[in-house]
């Protein structure tokens, strides 16, 4: 393939985690929109990937193998996007399978928390909503819209899901080092998703920025479904002066109409490396 002209997007959900389309809904949906290589990357899980795979095959679009692992980094929450790895690979089935134990016991302790908070049967509420998939904040936030404590996702974060919130858990998650070990050892490549999005101030990013880079991460999303002209300008600088290489992704969950959808977000600027000079495209 010609990789200067892909439609190519690397980050987004499924089913499998908190989206809202089944893994083959979100590759007809990439097809409608043209996508020809589309990288399937759910929060701690790989478990719509075999879905996935057999609906690209139907599409013909190129399948990447993803994951968005939750990592830990000075006391702070991160996510790293791991890309084209081995989903055979024994480290990363352990480490995936550990993640969701972790998932599942701090959903049991979000529900405690809501009971306190009398709101009861919260933890069967969200597994409704995960559906045998993995649980994730967002499916507490879709039952709390429905018991009528809140009328938004947005609020059902703000009031009770968000850091320091009323139904707030802290989780240790693996160590960002950790996470990018599982992803090298799974041959993979390493990605650091949303770099803006983080709460950090200018130092502190410089500093995540430089560790990542320090541990062997090899690339950062530069190009996201929501980021402004301006955040794109802001990621690229800091992707070339920590020499990572450009992502890009809309991060897809499909909650509302207006939100970004895969594979339409502008072009990476020919002034970065794509990290998928590192993929088989
Ligand atoms: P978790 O990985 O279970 O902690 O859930 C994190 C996910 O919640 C993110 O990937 C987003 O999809 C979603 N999320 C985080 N913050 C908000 C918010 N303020 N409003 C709506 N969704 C959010
Ligand atoms: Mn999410
Ligand atoms: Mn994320
Ligand atoms: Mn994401």
């Amino acid at each position: 393939m010609n990789s200067k002209f892909l439609n190519i997007d690397l980050h987004m959900h499924s089913t499998a985690s908190d989206g809202m389309l089944s893994p083959t809904e979100l590759v007809n949906l990439c097809s409608e929109n043209k996508v020809q290589v589309m990288a399937l990357t759910d929060h701690d899980t790989t478990e719509g990937l075999d879905e996935a795979k057999v609906a690209a095959e139907e599409k013909g679009i190129q399948l990447i193998a993803g994951v968005e692992f939750s990592a830990s980094w000075e006391n702070k929450v991160l996510h790293i996007i791991g890309l084209n790895l081995d989903t055979e690979n024994s480290n990363l089935i352990d480490a995936l399978n550990a993640l969701k134990q972790q998932r599942l016991n701090r959903a049991e302790r979000i529900a405690k928390k809501l009971e306190g908070a009398g709101i009861p049967n919260a933890l069967e509420g969200a597994k409704k909503y995960a559906n045998g998939g993995l649980i994730a904040r967002p499916h507490f936030a879709q039952f709390l819209i429905a018991e009528g404590h809140v009328k938004t996702a947005q609020d059902a974060f703000k009031k009770y899901l968000a850091h320091n919130k009323k139904a707030y858990v802290s989780t240790e998650w693996p160590t960002m080092e950790a996470v990018l070990n599982t992803i090298k050892d799974a041959e993979g490549v390493a990605v650091l998703a949303h770099p803006l999005r983080y709460k950090f101030t200018a130092s502190w990013k410089r500093r995540l920025f430089s560790s990542f880079k320090e541990a062997g991460g090899q690339g950062m999303e530069v190009v996201c479904g929501y980021y402004t002209p301006t955040e794109i300008e802001m990621s690229i600088g800091y992707a070339l002066k920590y020499d990572l290489m450009g992502s890009v992704g809309s991060d897809y969950h499909g909650y509302s109409k207006h939100s970004s959808h895969p594979g339409i977000f502008p072009p990476l600027p020919t002034s970065i490396t794509p990290i998928w000079s590192l993929l088989p495209v």
